[in-house]
């Protein structure tokens, strides 16, 4: 049986274990098991791959998305860009050959591209030209390269002001009327928090606007549900989750 996992901490939130061991590997016959590594410390999976021979990829989340980097061996051209990785591909090889002598090499990936860049396109319109994109984790550079690369203008936002980014009480509804696509790439309006969501000017939200939320649980965020009042179009993280995860098992397969 083949063997998968998820390193991150916490891990009670995620969405992996089920979606692999309870519908992806039943449904497509494949004979394998994917398992939760909870680890506070990133250092720890290197542990973990040592120990677990049989284990031949691995999920990467929150907190670990950009403190892994350090312990891989190699890079995606997209994982290197985006500097996130949220997928490892372990392979096996004699010990002289690898870092440290530890008998294997990591290679990092970037799922979340491919997960948001096909769930977004069908949604997009011709006057869809500028984004704001809230947050600036490891989510967030994963949609602000896809943006990039989809010839859209995106500006962050973010509780701190800097020079790369908007600060929330900068955002005007004069400026909402230029940002058609809201992307809410925070954890504000997430499962149990379900109340909370990011200040914006709501109230000048539009048929004309793209509101897109990664969080996909509740179904419907406080965020979403503003947005829609307004009548924006509205989206959840749930197909981004669904396309990521099948994207991570392409790279698992890559020789
Ligand atoms: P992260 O690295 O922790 O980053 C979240 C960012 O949100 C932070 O960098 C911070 O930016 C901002 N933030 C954090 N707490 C906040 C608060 N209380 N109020 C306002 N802003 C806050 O997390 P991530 O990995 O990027 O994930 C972000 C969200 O996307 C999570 O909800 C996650 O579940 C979701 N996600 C969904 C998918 C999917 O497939 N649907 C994939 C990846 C992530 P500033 O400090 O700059 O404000």
């Amino acid at each position: 049986m083949r063997r998968f996992g998820l390193v991150g901490y916490p891990l009670t939130h995620s969405f992996s274990i089920k979606f692999f061991n309870e519908s992806f590997f039943p449904e497509k016959g494949i004979d394998a098991e994917y398992v939760n590594f909870e680890i506070p410390d990133v250092q720890m999976m290197l542990d973990i791959v040592r120990k677990d021979p049989e284990l031949e990829g691995l999920n990467c989340t929150i907190p670990h998305k950009q403190a892994v980097i350090p312990l891989l061996d190699e890079l995606s051209d997209e994982a290197r860009e985006t500097g996130a990785v949220n997928v490892i591909k372990i392979y096996r090889e004699q010990p002289e050959n690898t870092r440290d002598g530890r008998g294997f090499r990591l290679k990092g990936f970037n799922s979340d591209i491919v997960g948001f860049r096909n769930s977004i396109e069908p949604l997009l319109q011709p006057h869809h030209k500028r984004a704001l994109v809230l947050g600036t984790g490891g989510a967030a550079k994963a949609v602000c390269h896809v943006l990039g690369k989809l010839g859209i203008e995106w500006r962050s936002v973010s509780r701190t002001a800097n020079e790369n980014s908007l600060t929330y009480s900068e955002l005007t509804p004069d400026m909402m009327e230029e940002y058609t696509i809201v992307v809410n790439c925070t954890p504000l309006g997430m499962f149990p928090k379900v109340g909370t969501y990011p200040e914006l000017p709501y109230e000048a939200l539009t048929t004309r606007h793209l509101l897109y939320d990664l969080i996909y649980n509740p179904t419907e965020t406080e965020f979403m549900k503003r947005g829609a009042a307004m009548g924006a179009v509205v989206k959840n993280g749930y197909e981004m989750l669904e396309l990521q995860a099948v994207a991570a098992w392409n790279f698992w397969n890559l020789k």
